[in-house]
């Protein structure tokens, strides 16, 4: 039941408890006020009549006539109870009326002079309320109906209770209007509270209710308020934190004491491959013995020191730290990509130390025999050409790697413009008339006027000519080596076509790797330093561009780089 009923209701017992009180309290004090007034009048009335009854007189007619002019029933009765006249019966009836003696107004009348009751009548049938006087002749006794009495009692009542309903009515209405004048406050604020208990922080309540209503609502207004501002300031230190760890490229696994992940990052995610929104148990991340362990002892409140896991392919580093509250949290750190590095360096280092080697012995051999002082001249001179031939091999190598290392360490930037091929190619093959002049090689070219002019680095682009012109003539025993240039999308694609040895499909991949090489003797032979296209491939995606290399053993190489149009914007 609602507030405005129960008011409602507790107003409706109240006043019908009332009026009922109004109408029997005032009903019967009306009624005794009524009847002593009526005992009263008929006291009078009967001495009135006493005064006239006289001896000798005929009793009946007096009884007669005094009922008659006081509108009342007039009963003389001789000492002994005999009826002698009586205002409503006949002489003849008045015989047959029992004797009087007995009745309790005439015994009280016969005591005290006077007496009252009031019952049915004998002679009537009707409810009588008697008063009697004693007489030297016996006893004079009025009577009045009461149903005159009750009637005039009734009707006050009745009144009493007319108004009674008039003014529950109107108490009803006034109670209506407070009840919801008091419920409709109370009403908001439930509903109030009910939203913000719901999350809905942007409900207030209204601030103009009367008294102590008014108070409440204007103190859930200022708890709604400062609980908004408060969860406002939360969510904005939870939004933070999120984005930091989020910002982290360290995977952050947090769980809770009952072992259930509740915060993961994306780094977090991707390493673990866990999906799952959280929370969600622990159990669910994958089954490694050192993460589970790990995760196991930071929740027993250990620290574990930093291990290295093996995932899927990934080498994880795992600490894990207990949390104050209960609870740990894992960082997981990827180290797949910096192991890779290191063994390329590592690879890196041995291929180029091995490359040194063999000409530092060389070098290092012949320089001792020519301390020989036996040597004759000629072999002298042999020797010391060895010896310059290996030292400028190790020079070349050396170039190459300071080359490579310059491009690759990030402080080098192609600086493109529009670079004339043409001359380029005239300074390329130029370079290599000589070499191609001793195999007898004939070197071309096909430069179209729309691929004529390309934009690049000019050095760079010069760089990747030579280094591919002088693999075509190293690696071609003879037919031709074509330097070419086409438009090919939005860009040019410039390089080198022979009719050489050919490289066969599984290595194709993998020339551009620095030291690769097909057959390494054969590329020794002919100044190789392996590095060449690992250069031009550097330095091609430097640009924005890529490489390309197709083949066919035994029938020329074709390999090419793609330079695009603006190459500024793909560099910057
Ligand atoms: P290198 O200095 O040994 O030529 P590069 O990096 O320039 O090193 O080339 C890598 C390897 O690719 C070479 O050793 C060779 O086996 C192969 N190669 C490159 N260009 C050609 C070509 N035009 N024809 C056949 N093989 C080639």
């Amino acid at each position: 039941m609602n507030l405005t009923r129960r008011l409602l209701l507790g107003a409706t017992v109240v006043i019908v408890a009332m009026v009922a009180a109004i109408v029997l309290i005032a009903g019967r004090r009306l009624r005794d006020h009524l009847r002593a007034e009526t005992v009263q009048d008929l006291t009078r009335s009967a001495r009135i009549v006493a005064v006239l009854w006289r001896a000798g007189q005929n009793p009946d007619s007096l009884a007669d006539a005094a009922g008659a002019a006081l509108d009342r029933r007039v009963t003389l009765i001789r000492g002994d109870g005999q009826v002698l006249g009586d205002s409503r019966f006949t002489p003849r009836e008045l015989l047959g009326l029992e004797n009087h003696s007995r009745r309790p107004e005439v015994m009280a009348a016969r005591d005290s002079g006077m007496g009252e009751a009031s019952r049915t009548s004998a002679s009537e049938g009707d409810d009588e309320l008697y008063v009697a006087v004693r007489h030297p002749l016996g006893f004079v006794r009025v009577a009045i109906s009461l149903d005159t009495l009750n009637g005039v009692v009734n009707a006050a009542q009745r009144d009493v209770l007319a108004a009674g309903l008039v003014g529950l009515l109107g108490a009803l209405l006034l109670a209506a209007l407070f009840a919801r004048g008091v419920s409709r406050p109370v009403v908001e604020l439930r509903d109030v509270a009910r939203a913000v208990a719901d999350g809905d922080l942007t409900r207030r309540p209204h601030l103009n209710a009367p008294g102590e209503i008014g108070d409440l609502s204007a103190a859930v207004h200022r708890m709604t308020e400062q609980l908004a501002g408060r969860l406002a300031a939360l969510q904005a230190e939870e939004d933070l934190m999120h984005a930091t760890i989020e910002a982290l490229d360290e995977g952050i696994v947090v769980a809770d004491a009952r072992n259930q992940v509740v915060r993961l990052n994306q780094s977090a995610r991707r390493m673990l491959a866990a999906p799952d929104p959280v929370p969600f148990p622990a159990d669910r991340l994958p089954p490694v013995r050192a993460l589970r362990e790990a995760l196991r002892g930071a929740l027993g409140g250990a620290s574990a020191d930093a291990a290295e896991v093996e995932l899927e392919g990934r080498i994880l580093l795992l600490v894990a730290r207990p949390l104050p509250g209960g609870g740990a949290v894992l960082a997981l750190q990827d180290l797949t990509a910096r192991r890779r590095l290191e063994n390329v360096r590592r690879e890196f280092v041995a291929n180029a130390s091995h490359e040194l080697k063999t000409p530092l012995t060389v070098v290092s051999g012949f320089a001792e025999t020519l301390t020989d002082p036996d040597l004759t001249p000629d072999d002298r001179r042999r020797f010391s050409a060895m010896i310059r031939s290996n030292a400028q091999r190790m020079q070349r190598i050396v170039d190459d790697l300071l080359d490579l290392s310059r491009y690759e360490s990030g402080g080098w930037k192609p600086e493109p413009r529009p670079v004339d091929l043409r001359q380029t190619a005239a300074e390329v093959l130029g370079n290599l008339d000589r070499a191609a002049g001793e195999k007898g090689l004939t070197l071309a070219r096909e430069l179209p006027g729309d691929a004529a002019v390309v934009r690049a680095d000019p050095v760079a682009l010069r760089q990747i000519l030579a280094n591919l012109a002088e693999n075509a003539v190293r690696y071609t025993p003879a037919g031709t080596v074509t330097l070419f240039a086409a438009r090919e999308g939005a860009g040019v694609r410039v390089g080198v076509r022979d009719t050489g040895i050919g490289i066969a499909p599984e290595h194709l991949d993998r020339i551009f790797e620095r030291f690769y090489r097909v057959d390494p003797a054969r590329s020794r032979e002919g100044g190789g330093t392996g590095l060449g296209l690992a250069i031009v491939k550097h330095l091609a995606e430097a640009h924005g561009g890529s490489v390309r290399a197709e083949s066919r053993v035994g029938a020329g190489s074709t390999i090419s780089v793609w330079l695009p149009d603006d190459a500024v914007a793909a560099v910057e």
